[in-house]
């Protein structure tokens, strides 16, 4: 046998260890939790490849997970006969390559949300580090399908593990923890089902351990007789039992294997459909957003099952993507098991229940935007931003997304968003005829913007909007109960007679003013022209009807796009002290234009290019 190899982990793993050993105190038992979910997770893998393979996997073994201890060793053993990892997959798996989640996760406990720790573990996926909890010295033996060698990978987990040969063994892994010196409270059999129970009641997989010693008639242990294996959970699939049958406490504990959440999900939907195409979905909608919520490529929270038999994970094909942070099981009768990826992207079925599994959340919400519109309002909060892609992205749900929209607006003192279209459109007045919306970098610059004051003064309400998201929700939502999205900062106001004819005189009386800053503002802005948008501020920039605005340009800059850059329209405000002061002949007008023209930029929440220079010019136009 060769000599073992030593290999140092990788430094991101070194100091992840280093926080498992040295601060995390509570809830140490889950890294029980984390080994029979690996194990799982490997037997899952097995099962499918042997689907194709059929040579993986022999007829009459058993997939199972088993729990061993050895009191006077002092050890822990956790055996699967799962997929089990070649040499180079066990380097690479646990010790030399950090997963993208080790640095987030070490990011999230320095923060200090020392109660979520435990969460935190397994929601990152860096589970199998957590043994070093508990123990001071873990070997791992294991043969991957198909193949004859053992490889075995130990550590004390500080700073080095070594790689070598191990003696022939059945495929699978096996974990054996050396537990250290206060940690022997996992060599009881009461406290480790006590465990399992806990948190992996719901593995579809049997969990065994031995069981009693079997005894004489007498009651006395018989020499040398062996102790049976047992299976301790419960082991079927929670999602296959009947609604009435299971409890909310159960269907609360399998939610949080999915999602590693402790809170109860907001809801839970358990549905078994029968007739041509038969099966059961199991959806939760969690209350809390998870730490990569904004990522869409991140591992998708539905499993996909054929006949109780795990198929994969993530298949954008079970639902849209803007409702990734749906968890859940989908298990359908009809598929094929050798079903592929490609094939399910295609799949005739397999798009009717992805259409009735959107639906089922789509009413779901629906049904609390109106009968726990507070519990609502906090789901928004959480996922309002992913819903609203939706809008965009799915045209044929695009009616029932829309009225579960909510949004900040002029009419809320402060910066939730809670108005839906339908409370706008109830309030709007009789003379109007649009929904008003504003879009900016933050809520203060929209609800702070010159845009709004003459809307301000009218009582018109304007919907505040500031998440990135919204420019393009705007452009796919086009308009509402018959009546057309329209931004404050965009194209020409309606005017009344009256207002009209007053502007024709303003117009003639300021066309030398206009004219001049035009000239000096060549190459800044497209046009200038009289406003009365504005009561309280001397100018203000506006985009064209058909340009892309400001905001829209600022966010396709700051995602690294070509933003097709359009000069915006400077409008004057003729009753402002400053625009009537404004004198053609002054030997300063070109300062003053610019300064015009930079403070209308500041105020929607631009940056200048220049702050420098702005500065130099006000100090100078005071100082004169
Ligand atoms: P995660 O399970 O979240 O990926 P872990 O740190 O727990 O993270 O495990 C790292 C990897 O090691 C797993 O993704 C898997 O490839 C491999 N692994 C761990 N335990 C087993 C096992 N019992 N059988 C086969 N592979 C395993």
């Amino acid at each position: 046998m060769s000599k073992p190899q030593t290999h140092a982990f990788q430094t991101e793993i070194s100091q992840l260890l280093d926080l498992m050993i040295n601060s995390l105190y509570s809830q140490k038992e889950i890294f029980l939790r984390e080994l029979i979910s690996n194990s799982s997770d490997a037997i899952d893998k097995r099962r499918f490849e042997a689907l194709t393979d059929a040579a993986l996997l022999n007829e009459e073994e058993e997939l199972a997970v088993t729990i061993t201890t050895d009191k006077e060793a002092n050890t822990l053993t956790i055996t699967d006969n799962g997929i089990g990892m070649s040499h180079d997959e066990v380097i690479e798996n646990i010790g030399t390559i950090a997963r993208s989640g080790t640095k987030k996760f070490m990011e999230a406990m320095k923060a200090g949300k020392e109660s979520d720790d435990v969460n935190l573990i397994g929601q990152f996926g860096v589970g199998f580090y957590s043994v070093f909890m508990v123990a001071d010295k873990v070997s791992l033996a294991t043969r991957k399908a198909g193949t004859d060698n053992t490889v075995v990978w130990e550590s004390d987990g500080k700073g080095e593990f070594t790689i070598s040969e191990g003696e022939e063994q059945a495929v699978g892994t096996a974990i054996t923890l050396h537990l250290r010196e206060d940690e022997k409270e996992y060599l009881e059999d009461f406290r480790l089902k006590h465990i399992i129970n806990k948190y992996s009641e719901h593995i579809s997989l049997p969990i065994k351990m031995l069981g009693a010693e079997p005894l004489d008639e007498e009651g006395n242990p018989i020499e040398g007789a062996e102790r049976d294996l047992e299976t301790v959970n419960s082991g079927t699939a929670i999602w296959a039992r009947a609604k009435n049958e299971i409890s909310a406490e159960e269907y609360q504990s399998f939610y949080q294997g999915l999602s590693y959440d402790m809170e109860p999900p907001l809801s839970t939907l358990h549905h078994k459909v029968e007739g041509n195409l038969e099966y059961t979905s199991l959806l939760f909608i969690p209350k809390k957003a998870p730490f990569d919520l904004w990522n869409r490529e991140a591992k998708k929270g539905i499993k996909l099952y054929v006949r109780r038999i795990f198929i994969m994970d993530e298949p954008d094909a079970l639902l849209p993507n803007y409702l990734r942070f749906v968890k859940g099981v989908i298990d359908s009768a009809d598929l094929p098991l050798n079903v592929s990826r490609e094939i399910l992207q295609s799949d005739r079925d397999i798009g009717k229940i992805k259409s009735a599994a959107t639906k089922r959340v789509l009413d779901e919400l629906k049904r609390l935007a109106k009968n726990e519109a507070e519990t609502y309002l906090e789901f928004w909060n959480e996922f309002g931003q992913v819903l609203k892609e939706g809008v965009v992205e799915d045209f044929v749900n695009k009616d029932k997304l829309t009225p579960l929209l909510r949004f900040a607006s002029t009419h809320n003192d402060d910066a939730s968003q809670s108005v839906s279209l339908d409370e706008y459109v109830e309030r709007m007045g009789e003379e109007q005829d649009a929904i008003y919306y504003i879009t900016a970098e933050s809520h203060q610059a929209a609800k702070g913007s010159p845009h709004l004051e003459m809307f301000s003064k009218k009582g018109i309400e304007v919907l505040l909007m500031s998440d990135p998201v919204d420019e393009w929700l705007v452009n796919g939502l086009m308009e509402y109960a018959d009546k057309p999205l329209k931004s404050v900062s965009k194209g020409d106001l309606e005017l009344t007679e009256d207002e009209k004819q007053e502007q024709e005189a303003q117009k003639e009386e300021l066309a030398d003013i206009t004219g001049k800053l035009q000239e000096a503002l060549s190459g800044s802005v497209k046009e200038v022209r009289l406003t009365n948008r504005l009561t309280e501020s001397p100018a203000c920039l506006v985009a064209d009807e058909n340009d892309p605005g400001a905001n829209l340009e600022r966010i396709m800059k700051a995602m690294g796009q070509d933003a097709p850059s359009s000069q915006p329209i400077l409008e004057l405000n003729p009753d402002h002290a400053l625009i009537k002061a404004l004198d053609a002949a002054d030997e300063n007008f070109a300062d003053w234009a610019q300064v015009l023209f930079d403070q209308a930029a500041l105020s929607e929440g631009a940056q200048l290019k220049d702050p420098a220079k702005y500065v130099k010019l006000v100090n100078k136009l005071l100082a004169a």
